[in-house]
């Protein structure tokens, strides 16, 4: 089982999230669990206050690094697996589906959700394992990228889907884009169903999804295909 801990001043962000399709089935399988923890409520003052401002002047405050040490040691000992203290940052690396890959082999993982300017130095340097952004971009919270995470994480983790909902065929996984999918009705308008896929015929579908799958990726991320290139080098061209 992988156990997520998540460190948020908005924990109620996560009540409805992880209720729905596939993680609220992975979270009764026990195949996940996630445990979110109420910064405030690592806060040294009565108040709850878990911010201050910026050392050196200017706009914007920033979460100190005494309640996010203390949350991180409740959510460490709440369970005392090995963990890995992941700070949400558009600073960090972006993530993709090859490190994706890596965080399934782990025990727990917690997450810190900065808000505001950001997350005191100090703590980043002596207490994060890893920093990881979800893109180029600056969002209000690291709510929305832990939820990301753990949706896409618990998705790949092998059991998670179905043969329905099959993982092999998607994006990414095999280095190239999906092909393209259709369903009913056979017709809208112009538009018609390629006749291959109606045809039963397996091994031509099978061919002519490659096909497109190879044509989507050079027409929509080009740069994928030319690793996919690499590591099929052999028998490429004669797909
Ligand atoms: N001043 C910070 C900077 O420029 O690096 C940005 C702070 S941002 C307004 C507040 C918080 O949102 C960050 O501490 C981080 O946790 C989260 N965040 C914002 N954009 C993100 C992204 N692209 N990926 C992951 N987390 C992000």
């Amino acid at each position: 089982m992988i156990q997520f801990s998540i460190i948020t001043i908005f924990p109620n962000m996560f009540d409805t999230i992880f209720q729905y399709g596939i993680i609220k089935k992975a979270i009764q399988k026990k195949i996940i669990n996630i445990n979110i923890f109420n910064l405030r409520k690592y806060s040294t003052n009565k108040k709850g206050t878990v911010d201050d401002k910026v050392y050196g002047g200017g706009s914007g405050m920033i979460i100190m690094f005494l309640p996010l040490f203390k949350a991180v040691q409740a959510a460490k000992k709440s369970l005392n697996k090995k963990s890995k203290v992941i700070y949400l940052s558009p600073q960090g690396k972006l993530l993709n589906y090859q490190q994706i890959k890596r965080f399934i082999k782990k025990k727990h993982l917690i997450f810190i959700c900065g808000r505001y300017k950001g997350i005191d130095e100090r703590f980043i340097k002596s207490q994060v394992d890893e920093e990881w952004s979800i893109g180029d971009y600056i969002l209000t919270g690291g709510e929305l990228p832990a939820m990301i995470f753990i949706d896409t994480i618990t998705r790949s983790i092998p059991g998670v889907l179905n043969n329905k909902q099959s993982l092999h065929e998607d994006s990414f996984i095999n280095g190239l884009l999906d092909y393209p999918n259709y369903t009913r009705p056979k017709k809208i308008n112009n538009f018609s169903v390629p006749s291959i896929l109606l045809s039963g015929n397996h091994k031509k579908i099978k061919q002519w999804r490659l096909k497109h799958a190879i044509k989507n990726t050079q027409l929509k991320k080009p740069k994928m295909l030319i690793n996919y290139k690499k590591l099929n080098k052999k028998n490429f061209f004669q797909k």
